[in-house]
């Protein structure tokens, strides 16, 4: 059961097709529900007679619209309304499996054998680690992590946040989300959201005054996009500077003129805010600083983050308690897809992948796993638009098929998945649960909340 909802077995109860029938649609299975999985499949519903098949690794979809996004983006995390309604509108020939994992339930060599195409849209989740010595005190933690844990990813350790001092290295968007949150919650404006209250109760407990965002590379290379820069910036009782050399501020304003419009209007937004932060919470943006070492306390946690400054040639230490790491993702290689030099899946052009002659099935990717852990999800959203446009052209005179799905080996293996309409009850179980406290809704944060029987 599901909080009360029976997970579905697989078998023909589960409307998916188990025996060849000659006379089919066109079969495509996706590996992984997040933006890019869903954008293609809804573009390819519109424009061919596909029957889809989607497989999520975690027990509930979407991917990181659900557990990566933060939580005051309630505005992007919407986008699920547009799967929803594309799950509703294509009953018949559209089927999801949450709790499947291609690679241990399901190889990719059994996929080939049971579609006529596969689309792998897995995105990008391994996390770049620190890799200094020290690194495993404790609540040192990455960014990925953290976010995992304020978005209710099941069974995430809690951090420590009952500290004063917060280093977060890396200038990307990621590193922003985390300062966020940590600037906010204590406000009560996070109250609203789908942070669950266990979480929020510790985000709002929480002492931080000063944190520090540190990156090895000077202002103008921050990955930073302008509405999350902005974000920290207004943040009500948080003085929030960028404290740069003069020499990197008068370059930040000497490249103004020469900079694309929305690399200019972001540098704008940088050399505005540059200072030094005072008063009771402060949020220092430092550059040029590398990490050296951690140093942990006689009880193993984090006292201090020694870091290498690169500008003036110093070693520095910064005092802190919790240090976020966000360095960016890697992408992994499913076993049986083709990899190439750079360990990326091996593309034979922009969206079809290099298979052998011998394989069964049209393989493509999008995504983050395809293109790497790059853009926001309008770009994911265009992207995989275009490969639905591909497979689409490469499918238009084939409307029938053999592919007989894998459904026998999930009901052999008992894989207990949860389907569509068991991910609906889940849905309207958190959506009630949170109303009762005004909060959009409260996430199941437990695998056995997900599975128990
Ligand atoms: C912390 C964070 C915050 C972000 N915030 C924003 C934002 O505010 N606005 C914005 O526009 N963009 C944001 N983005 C970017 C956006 O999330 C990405 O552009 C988008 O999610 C990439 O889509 P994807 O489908 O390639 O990957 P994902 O969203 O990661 O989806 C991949 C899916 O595949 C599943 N999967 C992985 N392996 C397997 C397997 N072996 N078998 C089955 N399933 C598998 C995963 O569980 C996951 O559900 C954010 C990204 C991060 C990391």
């Amino acid at each position: 059961m599901v909080g009360g909802i029976l997970v579905r077995r697989i078998g023909k109860s589960a409307g998916i097709v188990t025996k060849r029938n000659l006379s089919s649609r066109p079969r495509l299975a996706i590996v992984g529900s997040g933006p890019a999985g869903m954008f293609a499949c809804n573009g390819l519903l519109r424009k061919s007679y596909f029957a889809v098949d989607v497989f999520e690794n975690s027990p509930v979809p979407f991917g990181l619209v659900r557990y990566g996004v933060a939580p005051d983006h309630q505005e992007v995390k919407n986008v699920i309304n547009t799967f929803d309604n594309m799950f509703q509108k294509n009953r018949d020939r559209l089927k999801l499996f949450c709790n499947v994992n291609i690679g241990r339930d399901i190889t990719f060599d059994e996929l080939t054998r049971g579609y006529d195409a596969v689309l792998l849209a897995y995105g990008s989740y391994k996390t770049r680690q620190l890799g200094i010595p020290g690194s495993d005190s404790k609540n040192v933690i990455s960014g990925s992590e953290f976010v995992g844990w304020y978005n209710g990813v099941p069974n995430v350790p809690t951090p420590d946040l009952s500290i004063s001092n917060v280093v977060i290295v890396g200038n990307g968007n990621v590193a922003l989300d985390c300062a966020r949150v940590l600037s906010t919650a204590s406000s009560g404006s996070l109250k609203i959201s789908d942070i669950p209250d266990d979480r929020l109760a510790v985000l709002e407990k929480a002492i931080i005054k000063d944190i520090k965002i540190i990156g090895r590379r000077g202002p103008e290379n921050v990955s930073f996009t302008i509405k999350e820069l902005r974000e920290q910036f207004k943040i009500e009782e948080w003085d929030s500077k960028l404290e740069v050399s003069e020499e990197d501020q008068k370059n930040l304003i000497e490249s103004l003129p020469k900079l694309e419009r929305k690399k200019k209007r972001l540098t704008e937004v940088l050399v505005k805010n540059i200072g030094i932060a005072s008063g009771l919470r402060q949020c220092h943006f430092l550059f040029h600083r590398v990490p050296k070492k951690i140093v942990a306390d006689s009880a193993g946690q984090v006292k201090e983050l020694v870091v290498d400054n690169t500008e003036n040639g110093r070693q520095e230490t910064l005092e802190c308690g919790l240090i976020i790491y966000s360095l960016g993702y890697e992408t992994l290689v499913l076993d049986g897809v083709p990899q190439n030099q750079d360990k990326m899946i091996d593309m034979k052009d922009h969206c079809r992948v290099n298979m052998s002659l011998s394989c069964p099935a049209n393989v493509y990717a999008t995504g983050w796993c395809a293109h790497g852990p790059r853009g926001v999800i309008v770009d994911t959203q265009q992207q995989s638009i275009f490969v639905a446009d591909q497979i689409a052209a490469d499918f238009a005179h084939n409307r029938k098929s053999v592919a007989s799905g894998v459904g026998m080996l999930l009901a052999e293996r008992k894989v207990p998945f949860i389907s569509w309409d068991a991910w609906k009850l889940i849905d309207q179980q958190e959506r009630d649960q949170g109303k009762l406290t005004g909060k959009i809704r409260e996430k199941f944060t437990t695998f056995e909340k997900f599975l128990s029987k």
